[in-house]
């Protein structure tokens, strides 16, 4: 497997773009797909990222004109953060999410209290989109990019308006949180299990779900790409981590009370943190910790 962490056009049509959100590297990654004179934008990144981010694609050759749609993977601030920016330098362009997160999007302001819990004071405001921008995507569902499509799969688990991208002509999927936090150098996936959303046991079936497709490229918000016919050796990582986990609760569950267990996961989780800034850090450790914990009770009850 081989990786692409930076920004620039990884593969004919198909370009990564780091945001440097919260001034770091290597935190929040968005994709662009170029297909003839159109091309869409996956992921918005944090609410103050899209100047940067519209500059840096227009570098690259896509220019604003041409983005149809900026294809949301989930509801979150780091993902859904600048969509209205966006649309005021995109006249064509609609939004797209999930039917669940379509109102929250018009009406933002639960996404940003949530993006304050976690992220402090690196969450800004952000601005509700128009309804009439907002194109909320079924299953399945297929984008038009010039003479391509991209593909809506759900793909819950992480949140529950989880919607990974599959452009099939590329074998390339955009795949949000679901499949976790790669870290890319390493080539390890943690898990992206935040509280009060994630669900183990959807998050399995989407991990089926992903495996069933032919891909030789899979993008993570958090962060790079993975490239090759073994990318998919990604979601082995990923089982392989939940799993790791997975046991820790099990074998501390009835041994420990609630705070002691939700402290040992965190010490897993530490490593699972480095896309965060250090003073969200441990914070982010405990809403994942609580989350893993929760998330298999919910599949175990
Ligand atoms: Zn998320």
């Amino acid at each position: 497997m081989e990786i692409y962490d930076g920004t620039g056009e990884f593969e004919n049509g198909l370009f990564y773009v780091d945001t440097l959100a919260h001034g770091m590297k290597s935190s929040i990654g968005v994709l662009g797909y170029r297909n003839g004179a159109e091309s869409v934008i996956f992921d918005s990144g944090m609410p103050n990222s899209a100047h940067r981010i519209l500059a840096s694609l227009k570098k690259l050759g896509i220019g604003h004109e041409s983005i149809r749609h900026v294809l949301l993977t989930h509801r979150h601030i780091d993902h859904a953060g600048s969509a209205s920016v966006m649309l005021e330098y995109l006249p064509n362009s609609f939004i797209g999410i999930h039917p669940f997160s379509a109102k929250q999007l018009a009406e933002p302001f639960k996404i940003y209290e949530g993006g304050k819990v976690l992220f402090g004071e690196y969450a800004t405001p952000m601005r509700p989109v128009q309804a009439s921008s907002i194109r909320a995507l079924r299953d399945g569902e297929e984008i038009l990019v010039g003479q391509d499509v991209v593909k809506a799969i759900y793909t819950p688990g992480h949140t529950s308006d989880h919607i990974a991208y599959h452009i099939p002509s590329k074998k390339a999927l955009f795949c949000g949180d679901v499949i976790g936090a790669f870290a890319a150098q390493i080539k390890k996936v943690w898990p992206a299990c935040m509280y009060p959303s994630f669900d183990y046991q959807k998050y399995e079936t989407s991990m089926e779900r992903i495996r069933s497709l032919d891909l030789t490229f899979i993008a993570f918000p958090h962060f790079g790409v993975a490239i090759g016919k073994d990318a998919k050796k990604v979601l082995d990582q990923s089982l392989a981590t939940h799993k790791a986990l997975e046991r820790i609760v099990i074998e501390n569950t009835g041994k420990l009370d609630g705070a002691r267990l939700v402290q040992e996961v965190k010490i897993v989780l530490n490593e699972a943190t480095a896309i965060f800034p250090e003073s969200v850090r441990e914070r982010a450790a405990e809403f994942m910790a609580r989350g893993f914990i929760e998330g298999i009770r919910t599949q175990t009850s």
